[in-house]
């Protein structure tokens, strides 16, 4: 281990992040390797090593021949003052080498408050920050993940960006690469060649054009640049490599268990979901496939945990089977499994009372919003009576612990919206008082309520956000009407969301802002420990960005947005439509009682979208 390293660990929290040497991690003979990657999670250990994405992509480079990625994670704030002051620049967890010693860097990025970890990271790493700076070859910065839908904001600083699922796009990628470094192309051969294989988007060669008033003019496109870039999807998630042979952690992650894939997308189109839509068309796993990989991820791993995870897990069709065959194997060796995203809609009684046998976790239902016409404006199809009959079906099974997830600011939401979140939850709570089975411990009902953040790629891509001012007024009206004390209440800062919003929207001029914000000494802002409001608020003085411009501001629909020559194949034509029937509190039904022909399933090989 580098004597810098030794030196500093005994003095900073949770050394264990920053040593690697965990079983199965995967470590390979340096002179059989042509291609390093350096794949950096920007946050820490804990986060980045429960991200499925992260432990995916990890297994397919190594699966290459010749190709060794290493993980590299943000140090927390005690770790980066250690290696700065003791002149230790970030490393790859598995050799402890620099940054600067690999080929590639690669970043998955999933929440926009992880931004100016990004920047920190190349930073601590003596990347240089601007693509640009970066002549040759070397150390080629590239990013993929759910953000990267509008990935503008960081276009200063990437050389290219992955847009969709990773699985063949990265080893195609990867032996681009590998070919342009034998042959010594220039970056600019390089650049050219990757933006020909398809979901790469390289934003050198498009320049953006402003107007006067902010708005975005134009976009030059470089000769010979693709004129649109869609995104890459999976075709077959049976036949895509899953990690069932995964690194155990040394110390206790955020989802420290093994986790299973069920399907990718969803089908039911909530208004407000980026996820919803980027992730279309839906694609489900076989039970058979999922249960071989559940077995193998468990013995390999030794985990007492299993989750089916997806966007939507009760709506796998083939749960009730998959969810029996799995207890079958995990009763007996006292494996817990769990069950996230559960929708109040279809929660089976039967599913719940086979749970049980297991461990009796919380309900969490989203319902979103309090009233049905809301509820209907986003296209959230639950209603009332379904979320009280599966509360009912708990409640006599014996659960007494449901949280409840809402939005405040949602298009159309007036202050009786906002009063039926507190109404629900006083119906709620009579349904507990009269059917619960089990009394003794009452009854414990979470609600937490977040900020709506208008999204790119949704039908709420163009609307506005609420002022801040706004949103803490709806929220204090919905606390002094909560119908009991025994409720816990929390809400999402509006800070923290309001900069979501700016940066989910945001154009190619953000960067300076990131640079700014960073300079001032801002990073891990996703942690209340370190998020420093008024530092950003500084930093846009100091740049001449008005935060509004992306956030009350709203969009219109004849605007050229940021992220326009980015598809994730659903038709513009489609969130129009379906923004207007957000206006008119009308519902769309799920893809799976009808196809509304959004166009996403275009994107499978001999698939229609008609409607
Ligand atoms: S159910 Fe709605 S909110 Fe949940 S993933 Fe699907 S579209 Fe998004």
């Amino acid at each position: 281990m580098n004597e810098k390293l030794l030196r500093i660990l005994p003095n900073v929290q949770k050394p264990a992040r920053y040593v690697g040497g965990e079983y199965k991690e995967i470590i390979k003979d340096k002179k059989e390797v042509d291609l390093r990657v350096a794949f950096c999670f920007p946050d820490t250990y804990e986060i980045g090593m429960s991200n499925l994405g992260m432990r995916i992509l990890y297994a397919i480079m190594n699966q290459m021949p010749g190709v060794w990625c290493e993980r590299v994670f943000a140090p927390w704030g005690d770790m980066e003052e250690a290696m700065t002051e003791h002149g230790l620049p970030l490393y790859g967890l598995e050799s402890g080498d620099p940054l600067t010693d690999f080929d590639m860097i690669a970043f998955t990025i999933g929440y926009e408050m992880s931004y100016t970890n990004v920047l920190n990271m190349l930073r601590l790493g003596n990347i240089p920050l601007h693509a640009r700076d970066r002549k040759g070859l070397n150390q080629m910065v590239f990013a993929g993940g759910a953000c990267m839908y509008n990935p503008e904001p960081l276009a200063d600083f990437f050389d290219f960006f992955c847009i969709g699922e990773g699985e063949e796009m990265t080893p195609e990628i990867l032996e681009l690469y590998r070919k342009a470094k034998k042959e010594q192309w220039s970056k600019e051969a390089f650049l050219k060649e990757v933006a020909h294989i398809e979901g790469v988007y390289v934003p050198s060669f498009y320049e953006h054009v402003y107007k006067e008033d902010g708005r975005l003019q134009e976009i030059k496109i470089a000769e010979g640049a693709p004129e649109r870039i869609t995104k890459r999807i999976i075709q077959n998630l049976d036949s895509a490599h899953y990690p069932t042979d995964m690194i155990v952690p040394n110390l206790e992650i955020v989802h420290d268990r093994a986790n299973l894939e069920v399907m990718r997308g969803c089908i039911r189109g909530c208004r407000f979901c980026q996820a919803g839509f980027t992730y279309r068309p839906v694609r489900p796993r076989s039970p058979e496939t999922l249960l071989q990989q559940a077995i193998d991820s468990l013995e390999s791993s030794g985990c007492h945990e299993i989750t089916l995870s997806s966007l939507s897990t009760s709506d796998y069709r083939e749960l009730p089977k998959l969810a029996e065959e799995m207890l079958d194997y995990c009763t007996p060796r006292k494996i817990n499994l769990s069950l996230p995203s559960l929708r109040a809609d279809n929660f089976s009684r039967e599913l719940m009372l086979k749970l049980q046998q297991v461990r009796k976790s919380g309900l969490t239902f989203a319902p979103e919003a309090g009233t049905q016409r809301l509820r209907d404006a986003i296209n959230k199809n639950v209603t009332e009576e379904e979320i009280l009959e599966t509360c009912r079906i708990a409640f006599e099974g014996g659960w007494n612990n449901v949280k409840l997830y809402f939005m405040l600011g949602l298009p159309t939401e007036t202050d009786e919206d906002v009063l039926g979140i507190a109404e629900l939850v006083y119906k709620i709570l009579k349904t507990w008082r009269a059917h619960a089975s089990n009394k003794k411990r009452g009854c414990r009902i979470h609600v937490a309520t977040a900020y709506f953040v208008p999204k790119p790629f949704t039908p709420f891509q163009w609307e506005k956000q609420i002022s801040p001012e706004e949103y803490i007024r709806r929220q204090r009206l919905l606390k002094e009407n909560m119908p009991s004390k025994s409720i816990e209440y929390n809400w999402h800062a509006a800070d923290v969301s309001r900069l979501e919003a700016v940066l989910a929207r945001g154009d190619r001029r953000l960067g300076k802002l990131l640079e700014n914000v960073l300079a001032k000494g801002e990073r891990l802002d996703a942690w209340d420990e370190y998020f420093n409001y008024q530092l950003w608020l500084d930093a846009f003085a100091d740049c001449g960005i008005d935060p509004n411009f992306y956030t009350v501001r709203g969009y219109e629909e004849e605007e050229l947005l940021p992220w326009a020559l980015i598809s994730d194949g659903v038709q513009e034509a489609y969130l129009k439509a379906e923004r207007k029937r957000a206006y008119a509190s009308q519902t769309t039904p799920d893809c799976r009682t009808q196809c509304s022909a959004c166009g996403a399933n275009c994107l499978l090989k001999g698939g229609k979208c008609d409607g």
